[in-house]
Order: C-alpha cells, then structure tokens, then sequence
C-alpha cells in the first residue's frame, strides 16, 4: 500500500512551496488509494516555533487536503511528533556503530573551524571524512583507541554520532522525477546523525521514522538532494529497503530568476503562505485565504508549478487532479511563480460559486450592505462577478446598486453631457414612467423603440443615462441597472443629473 508523509519541521509559517510539496504528497496518494501522514520533525529544538504546528494543520485543511493519520489523529504509527519519538532513536545509532557504519566523534567547535580555517589557507574545502578523520587531529573512534574512546564516554566528554561514508564508491541513485544519479562517495562528509544535546538530527530520525512509519515514496523538495546519497547509505547500512524518492523542482521567483523566497511576497505584493500568520514578534504575513483566495483556486495553481498534464486543460478540481497527477510528469526544471495566473484562476473559480454564497462573503465585509436583502445582493453579484478577481472588488464594481451616486465623475460627464442631454434625459424620464410592468424587456423595447424612430443615435442617450445611474460611465447593461434599483430611484438619479 501506498504511504506517503508531509515532514514539515515545526519553525514557522508553511510557506507555498511547503504547500505545493504537501499536496503533491497529498495528490499521488489519494490517486494510488494511499496514506498521506503527517509527521511533525521538530528535533532542533532551537527552531521551534509555538503554533506553528497548528497553522500546519489549518492550513492543510483549508486547501481540502487534510492528513490521513498525523498528530491526534490514527495513530497507528505514532507518536508523528518527532520530539515524542525521542527515546527511540538513540538505539538506531548505536548499531550503526555496532556494525561500522557511524563512529563516536569528540572535536569541539574550535577544533573543526581551526580545520575549516586550515584548509582554506591553503584553497582547500574541509570534509569531515576519510580524507581527514584518521588523520589524528580529528578526535574520533577511529583515530582513539577503543580503551581511549571509552575513557571519554565515561568521562562524560560531550561528543556526536557520524556516519561513516564510504571511500571511493560510487553510489547509484535513483529518482523518479530526475532518474539514475551517480554519486561518487568522496565528496560525501560524514554528516552528525546524534548530536551531543541527546537529540538525533533530522538525517537519522527521518530515516528511521520513513522505516518505522512504512513510507513507500518519499516526495519533498529539490532542497534534499543533497541529502540522498546520504539517506540511501543509510537504508543500506540498516539493510533496510528503501523508499521511492521524488524531489520536486524549485519555486522561482515571477521573474524566473532565482528561488521564491518569504519576502518576495511582501516585496512585490503576493502573499507567500496560505494563511495570515501573526508572528510572536508582531509581524504578520499576509495569507491567499485573507487576501481573497479561493482554496480551489491555491490548490490548481500550485498543482501547475511542476507538474502540468501534458494538454491544454489548466482548470483542474482537485478531484481531477487526483486523477490525472502523475509523478512521471513532474519536470525538474525550476517552476516560475506567476501571480497574474494566480489571479487568473481565483477569477475563474469565482465564476463558479453560488452567487448566494458570493453575496453572502461579499455582505460580510462590506458595512454599507449590513441591513440589505441577501438575495438583492446576489442578484448583483451575477451582474457584475464577471468583472471580480476577489470578492473585495464587487463594491466598486456594484456600489451604484446600493447607494445613489453623489458625484459624477469629470471625465465622463464632459464626454457625456452635451448640447440637448437635459432634453434627451427629460423624455427619459417620461418613458421611464410610462413603464408600467417595469422589466428589463419592456425598459429596452420603449427606450431603445424611441432612440430608433427619432433617430438620435444610442451614444446621444445611453452615455448620460448611464452617467446618471452609475455616476461615472462603467458597469453593467443600463436596462439591468435600472431594473435592479427600480422605477422611482431611476427617476430619481436621472432627475439628479439633469438639475
Ligand atoms: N523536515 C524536513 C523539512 O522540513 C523534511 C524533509 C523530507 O521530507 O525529508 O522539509
């Protein structure tokens, strides 16, 4: 069975990369009748960040993609915190040395940025690996004496846990997005898998967990790349069978230069997380669901940054998605991050909610609709939806339906109001309250009947009585407008105009 995890560590807001990384996890497991879990990596206490967790969860919810088994939630594999797995990692590292595979390492601090400083006096770069560690200036298992490494220990020296890379082997590595890489193992550092705090780094307990929790492919970001070599070493010491892997191609900035970063949003006005976040700092980040987003619409774009289904079609739910994803499609180029797209799809997704619910997102944050008739303001918002990217634009597309206009804009009146206008108006006025059955039909028929037999040309009528209405020359068919506000409040604007 198919079991896939999202592994954020817990060190702030999930930005959209971390998202799209979620639903790509989130994507190939429903497709394969899978389990997406969450696992919560906060090993570096450190970095920690309070509620971050949970704008983790929230924010998955809100996408429509919520975990299968995670914090709280199945644990048949859990604890999914990695600060509540603890105890079990220790034990992992200790047969690693067991077996030869990792080594008790006692440099301090001083000791490696001496070496690191050494090196690069003479142009050089620091591996911490076989092309130094049994040199003697290292102090590790492997250049002490096992009496000497003991005496240590006991001596409570603080110390870390390496992994010993292999010398002069070349590693064949498979991913399904980038296919075979090879990797020759002496450019490999014998990274830290236990730290001296008691706690295991991220290399050891991502393993181990991807093992204990029986992950069967493991999507994450181009970031970990790098750590591949690594981690199928790892499963190879272990002699474990390891995961697929699949690293998705980088987020790049709109401009197509450089990777996406956290303050690029604020810098060029797009959000970069999913929801607002209010840091214990003070600071807050703007998030697409408070800045107007449509879930749907977040989950279709970020499905196109890396992935695309090979056809024309761009509007996918994500139920199609679910069936038409495929790991095999996602490219390893980096992907452009095009916030004009982004809008384009929320203007879509617009188009295809209930006006009623529009109107009623649309009466929650707008005070001047407080008292009005939730169904009249649906009626508008077909009117005028079209037209909206976001439901805070409906007010100053739709305003001239609620209030009446106390100004008329000065380009458009000049272009409007000409010799004769107050006539033209006036007969308006007259047909207007001709009307009897006042429907946009009959409205049309009398004003659009009188324009043709007088000949008088529709710019001559239309303009200023949409001046009239609208207060400046923009909106929707003027016969709707007049329909919607009614016979004695046309009457009233036009009679406005005219005096
Ligand atoms: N905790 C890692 C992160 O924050 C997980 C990387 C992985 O998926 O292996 O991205």
């Amino acid at each position: 069975k198919v079991r896939v995890r999202f592994a954020p560590s817990p060190t702030g807001p999930l930005h959209i990369g971390g998202v799209r990384t979620a639903l790509f996890n989130y994507l190939f497991a429903k497709k394969h009748g899978g389990d997406f879990v969450l696992r919560i990596e906060d090993t570096d206490q450190n970095r920690y960040v309070e509620g971050a967790e949970d704008y983790i969860i929230k924010s998955l919810d809100w996408c429509g993609m919520p975990f299968d088994e995670g914090p709280g939630k199945n644990e048949k594999f859990g604890p999914y915190r990695q600060s509540e797995r603890k105890h079990l990692y220790r034990q992992y590292a200790d047969d690693l040395i067991a077996s030869g595979n990792a080594y008790y390492a006692f440099d301090t601090a001083e000791q490696l940025d001496a070496e690191r400083k050494g090196h690069e006096a003479e142009g050089k770069t620091f591996i911490y690996n076989w092309h130094n560690r049994e040199k003697g200036r290292l102090v590790n298992s492997l250049t002490l004496s096992p009496e000497e490494t003991k005496a240590k220990i006991e001596a409570g020296d603080d110390y870390v846990i390496r992994f010993k890379s292999p010398q002069d082997e070349t590693l064949h590595l498979k991913d399904i997005i980038r296919g075979n890489i090879k990797i020759d193992t002496n450019i490999l550092d014998d990274k830290v898998l236990f730290k001296s705090d008691g706690m295991p780094t991220y290399h050891l307990a991502n393993i181990v967990d991807d093992h204990l929790m029986e992950i069967t492919h493991v999507i994450r970001g181009e970031e970990w790349l790098p750590s591949l070599a690594l981690h199928q070493l790892l499963y190879n010491a272990f002699g474990w069978k390891a995961p697929e892997f699949a690293h998705l191609p980088l987020i790049l900035k709109p401009t197509g230069k450089g990777k996406l970063s956290k303050r690029d949003g604020d810098k060029m006005g797009f959000p970069v997380f999913p929801l607002e976040y209010n840091a214990a700092d003070g600071s807050v980040s703007r998030g697409y669901k408070e800045d107007g987003y449509f879930p749907e619409a977040v989950v279709n774009f970020l499905a196109f940054l890396g992935w695309n289904p090979g056809t024309e079609q761009e509007i996918f739910s994500l139920e199609q998605l679910i069936s038409d994803f495929d790991l095999e499609k996602v490219h390893k180029a980096g992907a452009r991050f095009d916030p004009d797209k982004t809008k384009w799809f929320n203007h879509h997704y617009m188009q295809q909610q209930l006006d009623l619910d529009l109107a009623t997102q649309f009466k929650a944050i707008q005070p001047e609709l407080a008292e009005m008739d939730v169904n009249y303001i649906a009626l508008v918002v077909g009117l005028i939806k079209e037209r909206a990217t976001f439901v805070s634009d409906f007010w100053n597309l739709s305003h001239f339906f609620f209030t009446t206009p106390t100004s008329f804009d000065e380009k458009a009146s000049k272009k409007a109001l000409k010799e004769g206008t107050a006539d033209i108006l006036n007969k308006v006025i007259a047909l207007v309250n001709a009307t009897e059955d006042f429907t946009v039909e009959n409205l049309q028929t009398e004003i659009k009947g009188w324009i043709t037999t007088n000949e008088i040309g529709f710019g001559k009528v239309m303009m200023p009585l949409r001046l009239a209405l609208v207060g400046a020359l923009q909106g929707p068919d003027v016969f709707d407008i007049m329909f919607m506000i009614g016979k004695a409040e046309t009457v009233k604007r036009i009679e406005n105009l005219v005096r």
